[in-house]
């Protein structure tokens, strides 16, 4: 495996956005953390739309490190299990043949707390998290309690690495991807040590707009989040490496000036065919 200061020039041009997902939901309202299902939709068709490869993390991860990766990529990940991830998300990447990457936590006794996205939002079971399995969406590990894990001694630290993974592997019949989300983001360089020691291929943290690279340190890799009110345009400029201020200042007006003919359009041409449909039926009418 190339490690993180052997990359090459070439190696930095290959680029990955992470982006970041929690609830994904019909009732989106309340809370930043709780993406419209409709507006999912419509970023996932995005993704297709503009050819934007879209990769499982811990493949993506490899390729950096192995130069294989493609000029700009993007993966996919969703954050403490939520049962609307299962209802509504999982359905959409299957329609459209997205990967994607799922983190759980392994104490089942957390899916009774409230998470960021609200303590209404149920979470998955085992046997939802193992559907996602069966669909070949790889399951990452998100610790055993969800909690912070800057200021914890070995013994904790176990229990969020190795406990975690072992708890999984034994709820889902298979060893979940070795790739860990760390709680709340938060990481130092012990918690890292501890991650890379622990057996892990790579973990996700901070949140940053910046693309990863082969220069990104495996175990510190961020993620750009993706809140309810995120519009298109602003999505594009998360999920597309590519995405510069040029094509922000033409996407827009160019989105904007097709919403309108859209509106002006539409209602015109339904008239037509209403007329030619109602010609056709009643054409024998006086
Ligand atoms: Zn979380």
């Amino acid at each position: 495996m190339i490690g993180i200061g052997q990359a090459t020039p070439r190696d930095a041009r290959q680029r990955l956005k992470i982006l970041s997902y929690h609830s994904v939901t019909p009732k989106a309202r309340g809370t930043k953390w709780r993406v419209p299902v409709a507006r999912f939709q419509a970023q996932m068709q995005y993704l297709v739309d503009r050819a934007i490869p879209v990769l499982p993390l811990l493949e993506a991860v490899h390729r950096l490190q192995a130069s294989t990766h493609p000029p700009v990529a993007v993966a996919i990940t969703f954050d403490d299990g939520y049962l609307d991830n299962y209802t509504y998300a999982l359905p959409i990447l299957q329609s459209l043949c997205l990967p994607a990457t799922l983190f759980v936590v392994g104490d089942e006794a957390w899916s009774d707390r409230a998470g960021p996205a609200g303590d209404d939002q149920t979470r998955m079971g085992w046997a939802h998290v193992g559907e996602w399995l069966r669909a070949g969406i790889e399951v990452g590990v998100h610790g055993m309690h969800h909690v912070e894990m800057l200021n914890m001694d070995d013994e904790q630290l176990e229990a969020e690495l190795v406990t975690a993974r072992r708890i999984i592997a034994e709820r889902l019949g298979t060893r979940p991807s070795p790739i860990f989300a760390y709680p709340y983001a938060l990481s130092n360089s012990r918690v890292r040590e501890a991650t890379r020691a622990a057996g892990y291929a790579c973990a996700v943290g901070g949140s940053s707009p910046r693309p990863c690279s082969a220069r990104t340190d495996p175990f510190d890799l961020h993620r750009e989040t993706v809140y309810g009110n995120t519009p298109l345009w602003a999505f594009s400029a998360k999920a597309d490496p590519r995405w510069s201020l040029p094509r922000l200042l033409w996407d827009v007006p160019a989105r904007r000036a097709m919403s309108f003919g859209r509106t002006l359009l539409c209602p015109a041409v339904r008239r037509a065919l209403l007329n030619t449909r109602s010609d056709a039926h009643h054409g024998d009418m006086p």
